[in-house]
């Protein structure tokens, strides 16, 4: 990302807070145990490293902020409110339509709902996986069944009524009727927004040498999606609606910072392993917080890998994440935004006629999207317009 440029095309901003009270494990996502010290220092970079963005972009105007990890709580109530803070400070929040924080539940001050509603916050997403104490203790989670609740009962007293319930469907040695318990107790909790994504083993973690040492229970692809499609009729019937492979909402809760991302939006990410897709750039930040805070010290941007996709390849990638969603695509409005060439253009629709042949694709007029058997094969899909 160099050179001057207006960034009012950057509609979508996210923030990567690299720290856990532990590690979860099945989990790959970058994070290293919380410190003070450590925490202060991040901080101190975060606000740096945006700054160094704003020297060589005239401003950040974005429609959307998401504040991730790693766990955004684990930070002091105080640290988190300052992360609030130099984030107020260095955007222009004139378009903001949402604004998700990150939260584990059971890292629940009391005082917090307050400090994120006062800063702008408009929605809260929670890491509950699965509601049963002994299945969370055996993934390596620390916090239980009644900190959900708990955590829920304080941010709807606190009038934030707009959340997200994280689930994780085919965990080892949970069976089906628990997970039919823990998707019906998800519901009573009434939020906008549910994701339910399907385990999977992640090079690195406690779960990938369990699975070397086979010690995890094998579960078949006909039980995952017989989970899945269980997902899918207990929370359609209770009013939310899949518009995501792993996502559903009530309508008018789609989580605007992924949807805009999916439908091919720009996005820039600030902390360690953040990505930022800006026109053909691509970054993504080391994922290392020594690193990170040793270049911003010297005032240089952290250390990253960098690419420069070609036009080609930048209109793939953003045509392929379309049909990860249920609305799929509209090949008319894409083309009018996007302009692929015709050679890339007829290879597309070679390929969605032969998606729709073979069932994975629905048609439209000019929409093509998946059909409940295509969202179970998003990676196929998207292979077959690579060839
Ligand atoms: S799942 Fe969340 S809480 Fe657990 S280690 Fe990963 S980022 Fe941290």
């Amino acid at each position: 990302m160099s050179g001057p440029s207006c960034s009012s095309g950057i509609n979508n901003l996210y923030i990567h807070v690299p720290f856990c009270d532990g590690k979860c494990d099945y989990c790959a996502f970058y994070s290293t145990t919380f410190s003070t010290a450590r925490a202060d220092s991040y901080l101190e970079c975060l606000a740096t490293e945006i700054d160094l963005f704003l020297e060589s972009h005239q401003s950040l105007v974005p429609q959307t902020v998401y504040i991730g990890g790693g766990t955004p709580s684990a930070l002091s109530t105080e640290q988190l409110s300052r992360l609030l803070e130099i984030v107020n400070a260095r955007i222009d929040t004139s378009r903001l339509i949402e604004w998700t924080v990150e939260m584990n539940p059971g890292d629940f001050d009391p005082s917090l709902p307050d400090i994120l509603l006062a800063a702008g916050v408009t929605r809260v997403s929670l890491g509950a996986q699965i509601f049963d104490d002994e299945a969370l203790r055996a993934i390596g989670r620390r916090h239980t069944v009644p900190d959900v609740t708990d955590t829920v009962k304080l941010l709807r007293s606190a009038g934030i009524q707009n959340y997200n319930v994280d689930l994780i469907s085919s965990l080892p040695d949970v069976s089906e009727s628990l997970w039919i318990d823990s998707l019906n107790k998800a519901v009573e909790l009434e939020p906008t927004h549910i994701s339910v994504y399907n385990f999977s083993v992640e090079q690195g973690t406690v779960m990938a040498q369990k699975d070397y040492n086979g010690l995890l229970p094998p579960v078949s692809d006909k039980q995952q999606l017989q989970l899945l499609k269980q997902a899918e009729t207990i929370l359609n019937s209770a009013g939310y609606s899949r518009y995501e492979i792993s996502n559903y909402a009530v309508p008018g809760f789609e989580s605007r910072h992924n949807l805009a991302c999916w439908h091919g939006g720009d996005y820039v990410g600030f902390g360690p392993s953040a990505s930022s897709r800006i026109g053909s750039r691509r970054r993504t930040n080391n994922a290392d917080l020594n690193s990170y805070t040793e270049a911003i010290a010297k005032n240089k941007l952290p250390p990253s890998i960098k690419e420069v996709v070609v036009e080609e390849v930048d209109l793939l990638e953003r045509f392929m994440f379309g049909f990860r969603l249920t609305a799929g695509v509209d090949l008319k409005k894409f083309t009018q935004k996007y302009s692929p060439a015709p050679q890339q253009l007829s290879h597309w629709q070679e390929v969605l006629r032969r998606l729709v042949a073979e069932k994975l694709l629905l048609q439209d007029e000019e929409r093509y999207y998946p059909t409940p058997y295509g969202l179970g094969c998003a990676d196929y899909i998207a292979g077959e317009f690579l060839v």
